[in-house]
């Protein structure tokens, strides 16, 4: 494939821009990753996919991304208003378990979760508690610059420091402060005045706390995305990537601090993924509506159909979850991969169906059309079935919906099955047509359907 343009939607400057990497020889993606105090969801998997996407279609275009995540197991607040408690902390009190445990058994469930979904693997994965040190030296950087102040609670980040503080959001200091919500901390001098370091309250012994020169305490919350992308990725990296709410106080304060510390955006390019909602509200932990992977998996449903399901919507569009929903991608992805196991192997490919799959991810990744013409090309009766399957298996490596395995491959029935089909053969033979019935039935509950063709009985995956 020649080198084709990509184009990206850059919060930053509200318009789809041309993307290139500044470095040609690695392209620089930062995802902020999940906070581990409980199952991670599929609304946040529906951002984690959509930053999955945008990787694997760098890829796709021959780019060799460098991708970090990062794992938040400290200092995220149950408010965006600097107090509350340690979402940490709060896990820890809910099931009777030390704060690193929390951290530790959500993080091993994200990574198999992140697996069963057939994410690309971050090259790195840095966690908050690991970079401590990183994070003061870029608080005591602010401090320096002249960026900060103290306050009884903690360090503060002077957004009125900063010309152009919440470009992203779309939102000056004045504004937020014209529409004055009642800050419950009196000291802080802006309302978009953001915690940096926060010194433990006196007496109350925490169980993530570190030294500081500001006393013990811990790092707030934006700070750690800031510190290790650039340690991770350097000073101005390429791409940044979030959900819709991180828009509108996470990522400012991600970019602020990085222009206090460094004098640049920190990333190139911002984009965020739209909810996955439920009932038109955001699937949320909080809210109690949210599904995980094994309520998928509860459900007798493959989570690649969940995969599937979140290719049919742009990513900056809402997708409104329901079951219905994803047994309906659920069928779409079985019958794809029951089709394509009668193909030939794969050769040669369809360069036609290749440049306008490789322009629809390469503007601003339109799945829902890519997804368009992978059924075109599947139901296409004058192309050779080898060059389908060559095409369709460039486009997987896009996709990731695992039909590396099903593409000319015969069908493999289980033994119980093979014997309800003998056994009908017997039935079918002497004319037992109720019997012939059950056994379909049987094979049916088993997820196999049995159809009659002249050549005899066909077995199909249901
Ligand atoms: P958290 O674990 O709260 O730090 O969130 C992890 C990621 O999931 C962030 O990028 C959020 O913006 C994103 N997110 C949270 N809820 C949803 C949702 N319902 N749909 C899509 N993304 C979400
Ligand atoms: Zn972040």
């Amino acid at each position: 494939m020649a080198n084709m343009e990509i184009k990206l939607y850059n919060a930053l400057t509200r318009k789809k821009e041309l993307f290139e990497p500044t470095d040609p020889d690695v392209t620089k993606v930062y995802a902020c990753g999940p906070t581990v105090y409980n199952t991670v969801s599929i609304g946040n998997f529906r951002t984690f996919l959509f930053t999955d996407m945008l990787v694997r279609t760098l890829e796709y275009n021959r780019q060799s991304v460098r991708f970090v995540m990062n794992i938040t197991d400290v200092g995220h607040l149950v408010s965006d208003g600097d107090d509350g408690e340690d979402k940490l902390e709060v896990g820890s009190a809910r099931e009777g378990k030390t704060a690193w445990e929390v951290a530790e058994e959500y993080t091993a469930q994200f990574l198999l979760d992140a697996d069963r979904l057939n994410l690309r693997k971050p090259d790195e994965l840095p966690k908050a508690t690991d970079h401590i040190e990183e994070q003061i030296a870029m608080v005591q950087e602010l401090e320096k610059k002249g960026f900060t102040y103290t306050i009884s609670d903690g360090v503060y980040f002077d957004t009125s420091k900063l010309d152009n503080y919440g470009e992203l959001a779309g939102q000056k200091v004045e504004d937020k402060e014209a529409g004055a919500r009642v800050e419950v901390n009196q000291e802080k001098k802006h309302a978009t005045d953001f915690a940096l370091w926060k010194i433990s309250p006196e007496g109350e012994k925490r169980q993530m706390e570190w030294e500081s020169p500001w006393g013990v305490g811990f790092p707030g919350w934006h700070i750690e995305c800031t510190a290790m992308s650039v340690k991770y990725l350097g000073p101005l990296y390429d791409i940044h990537t979030g959900g819709m709410d991180l828009k509108m106080v996470h990522h400012p304060n991600e970019i602020a601090q990085s222009e206090g510390a460094l004098g640049t955006t920190e990333a190139r390019f911002w984009m965020h993924g739209e909810f996955l909602q439920v009932d038109s509200g955001k699937m949320s932990k909080s809210l109690g509506n949210a599904n995980t992977v094994d309520d998928i998996i509860a459900k007798n449903i493959d989570p690649l159909a969940f995969r599937y399901l979140t290719l049919t919507a742009h990513y900056r569009s809402h997708l409104n979850f329901t079951w219905e929903s994803l047994e309906a991608a659920q069928s779409a992805l079985k019958k794809l991969r029951m089709i394509v196991r009668d193909w030939d192997t794969p050769a040669i490919g369809c360069a036609e169906y290749e440049k306008r799959f490789a322009s629809a991810i390469n503007d601003d990744l339109d799945m829902p059309q890519a997804v368009a013409i992978v059924w075109e090309l599947v139901h296409d009766a004058s192309q050779q079935t080898s060059a389908k399957a060559q095409s369709l298996l460039k486009f997987e490596s896009v996709l990731g919906l695992g039909l590396r395995d099903y593409i000319s491959r015969e069908l493999v029935v289980p033994e119980d099955v093979q014997k309800l089909v003998d056994q009908r053969e017997v039935a079918r033979d002497t004319k037992d047509w109720e019997e012939g019935d059950r056994l379909r039935d049987e094979a049916q509950k088993l997820g196999f359907v049995i159809e009659d063709t002249p050549d005899g009985q066909r077995v199909t995956e249901e």
